[in-house]
Order: structure tokens, then C-alpha cells, then sequence
């Protein structure tokens, strides 16, 4: 197998001379800028822009390393658009008001970066990939050069894991990401489905801001947590390797990563990665909190519904909705795939057993009012 390189930087605060320094070091760690990217190039970042969080959140991409990139990419002679499909409709009005919230507007100023206005979809064949043969993707991607991921390091409810991989399921436009997510509600075919979309976006570099990431609750209601470190690749599926190595996950429990040995795109080790910079171990977590809705799969195909919907909802994570803190915004009922979610008084009821435990509902809650609960039974068969 092909060995690809991992660029790990320190970097332990968002200072602005000391990202920049961070981001030229890592293009020089994977050989230079000019090998990736002509001068005169349009390049995409594709930012982590989930939804309306602030910086400090450590939900989004960070705005400094967003600037730093991107300035590092103008002064060599590219030209920058700065976009995403974040969470909910693809539409100028929800842009707008993510690009504010999170602090992103202000580097189009800042930089002579453009923002992305196109919510147009297209619809593009993916002869590389599993289950989508072909996807509908933001028109974005057609209109640049390159792309670049710039993703964030965080824990995912549902993916474990949200990386350099997961970020590119953000060309998906709006609410047509939940229709995959009903279409392939099983983790197993999704995962497959979020390494089809990598393959097809093709990012030529990823960069992930791993200075400070979220542990718990990601992927939105989790904690900051200051990991210290910038990471680069060519290969989005080595940098989860090492993303997920240094932040106390064995990279074969992200059914991400599973899919991708299984396919032959990495071995999910570190066997064929050369890690350029920093010593990994400089980095490593042990303590990092990992999300409890993971799970374990007790069902098969041949059980009859009910049996399987009987050892599901004693067996499965599912989602706990905290009335009190809940602010009636519907973005819960919106974002569900299969629409098991009813508004009754202002306040959000889930059906479970048309629940596919995809934990949409509380990655875009805005209040941190929707809670994974893990069952006792669920509990006592597993370690974490
Ligand atoms: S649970 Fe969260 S997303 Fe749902 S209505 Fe309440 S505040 Fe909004
Ligand atoms: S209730 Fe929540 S976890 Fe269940 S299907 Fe809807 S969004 Fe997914």
C-alpha cells in the first residue's frame, strides 16, 4: 500500500503569528506549497461551518486558522473561496448568518478571501465509490481548482469521529445529507457512503485545526479541549489515522476508518504513514472523553421487526430530549432524517421506533437540549 505523509505541528494557541508560522511549516513538512497548488489557482477551503457557533465553541473551523490559511494561499498567488453546507437548508440567509456567528465573514475583509453564495446542487458520477455510484454535490466544487478540507478535530455521536473524511460530507448540499442518512441509517453502509463522498471530492490537501478540539458530547455539544496540534496530509483517511491515535480512540473503532482498510485505502496503522514534524506522542490524550452513544450491533437482518425493534430499544443509544433547556426552535424536528420527531407544546417528542439513531437531532441543536442515553443493558455488555 501507498505510504502517505502526516504533517503534525504544535501549536497551542490562536495567535495569529503563531498559526501562520504553523500552516507554512506544515506545506513545507509535505513539500512545499508549489506542489499542490499553480499560482493563479482558485482553491476552495471547506470549512467545518456545522452550524451558528461561536469560535469558542470548538464546534466550527476556527476564523484564525481559517485567515492564516487562507492568507498563506493569497500571498503565494492563489485566489480563496471560503465555503461549506453547513447542517439544516442550504440557502444565502442561513450562509449568512453562519459565516457571522462563527466568525468568518470578517476574513473575506480581512484577506480578499470570497465567501461562498452558491447553493445550487449538481448532481456528478463517483465511478470510485461503493454505494453512491453518483452523488448530489454543491456546485462549489465545480467552480474551483483545488480543494482544500479544513476540518475540525472532534467526537461525533454517531460517527465517533469527525475528521479530515466526515468534513467532505459537508459538499453534500442541506437537507439531501439527511436523505443519505435515511437511505443508509445502519453506521456501517453510511460510513461507506462518507468515504464515497471524500472519493469524490477529491480534496487535494487537508488541513485539520486540531489546536483546540471538542471531546464529549460532539459533535456540537461537547467540550474544548486543547490538544495542541495542526495536521496535514494528501490523504484525508491516513490524517484520521493519526487524529484518531492521538486522542485515545483506536483508529479500527471508527467505522470510518474500518471501511477504509476494508477497501484497501489505508491499513489503519502506522504502518504505511510517515508522520513529518512533530513526535505524535507529544500530542496524545489518554484522558480524551469519547462519545457514550456508541454502540453494539445485537440484531440481524433475518429477525423478524419486532424482535429486532424489541432487543433495539433496549440495546441502543437513543436520544433524550431536555425540555427545560429546550428553546422550541424546531431545528430538531427539521433536521430529522426519517421525521420520527413531533412538536407537542413547543417542546420535541421523538418516536423511537421509527428512530435510526443517527443523533442528527442533537448535533444541531442549538441549546445542548438534546442528550444520548445509553441503555443499562447497553451498559453492562460494554466497557465504555
Ligand atoms: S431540542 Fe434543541 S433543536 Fe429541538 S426544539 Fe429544542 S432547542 Fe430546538
Ligand atoms: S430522533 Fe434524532 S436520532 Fe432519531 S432519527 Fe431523528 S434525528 Fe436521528
Amino acid at each position: 500500500m501507498e505510504r502517505k505523509k502526516v504533517s503534525l505541528v504544535e501549536c497551542r494557541a490562536y495567535e495569529y503569528t503563531l498559526v501562520k508560522k504553523s500552516i507554512v511549516e506544515s506545506f513545507h513538512n509535505l513539500g512545499g506549497i508549489e506542489k499542490y497548488i499553480n499560482k493563479g489557482d482558485k482553491v476552495l477551503l471547506k470549512l467545518n461551518l456545522l452550524m451558528k457557533k461561536k469560535p469558542e465553541e470548538a464546534a466550527t473551523t476556527h476564523p484564525v486558522f481559517t485567515k492564516a490559511l487562507a492568507e498563506v494561499l493569497i500571498e503565494y498567488g492563489a485566489k480563496v473561496v471560503i465555503g461549506d453546507s453547513p447542517g439544516g437548508p442550504f440557502s444565502e440567509r442561513m450562509l449568512k448568518g453562519v459565516y457571522r456567528v462563527c466568525g468568518i465573514d470578517e476574513i473575506a475583509n480581512e484577506t480578499g478571501a470570497t465567501l461562498n453564495y452558491n447553493t445550487n446542487g449538481i448532481v456528478v458520477p463517483n465511478p470510485e465509490g461503493k454505494y453512491l455510484k453518483q452523488l448530489t454535490i454543491a456546485e462549489m466544487i465545480k467552480e474551483v481548482d483545488k480543494v482544500i478540507s479544513v476540518s475540525k478535530l472532534k467526537t461525533h455521536g454517531f460517527a465517533v469521529f469527525t475528521g479530515a473524511v466526515k468534513n467532505m460530507f459537508g459538499i453534500v448540499p442541506g437537507l439531501i445529507k439527511a436523505e443519505y442518512h435515511l437511505t443508509m441509517p445502519e453506521i456501517e453502509e453510511f460510513s461507506d457512503a462518507l468515504v464515497d463522498t471524500c472519493l469524490c471530492g477529491k480534496p487535494t490537501l487537508s488541513f485539520m485545526d486540531g489546536i483546540v478540539g471538542m471531546e464529549g458530547h460532539g459533535p456540537s455539544a461537547g467540550e474544548p479541549r486543547e490538544i495542541g496540534v495542526v495536521l496535514a496530509s494528501t490523504s484525508p483517511y491516513h490524517l484520521d489515522v493519526i487524529a484518531t491515535s492521538i486522542i485515545n480512540l483506536k483508529p479500527v473503532e471508527v467505522p470510518t476508518i474500518k471501511r477504509c482498510i476494508e477497501r484497501n485505502i489505508c491499513t489503519g496503522t502506522l504502518e504505511d504513514i510517515d508522520i513529518i514534524g512533530e513526535d505524535i506522542s507529544k500530542f496524545i490524550l489518554e484522558d480524551f472523553v469519547i462519545p457514550e452513544s456508541r454502540t453494539i450491533k445485537l440484531t440481524s437482518d433475518w429477525m423478524p421487526q419486532f424482535v429486532k425493534t424489541f432487543i433495539d430499544n433496549r440495546t441502543r443509544p437513543r436520544p433524550i430530549f431536555s425540555h427545560d433547556a429546550c428553546i422550541g426552535c424546531k431545528d430538531c424536528e427539521e433536521a430529522c432524517p426519517p421525521k420520527v420527531i413531533t412538536m407537542e407544546n413547543n417542546r420535541p417528542f421523538a418516536n423511537l421506533e421509527g428512530c435510526i439513531r443517527c443523533f442528527c437531532c442533537q448535533e444541531l441543536c442549538p441549546k445542548k437540549a438534546v442528550n444520548i442515553h445509553r441503555p443499562w443493558m447497553l451498559r453492562k455488555m460494554t466497557k465504555f
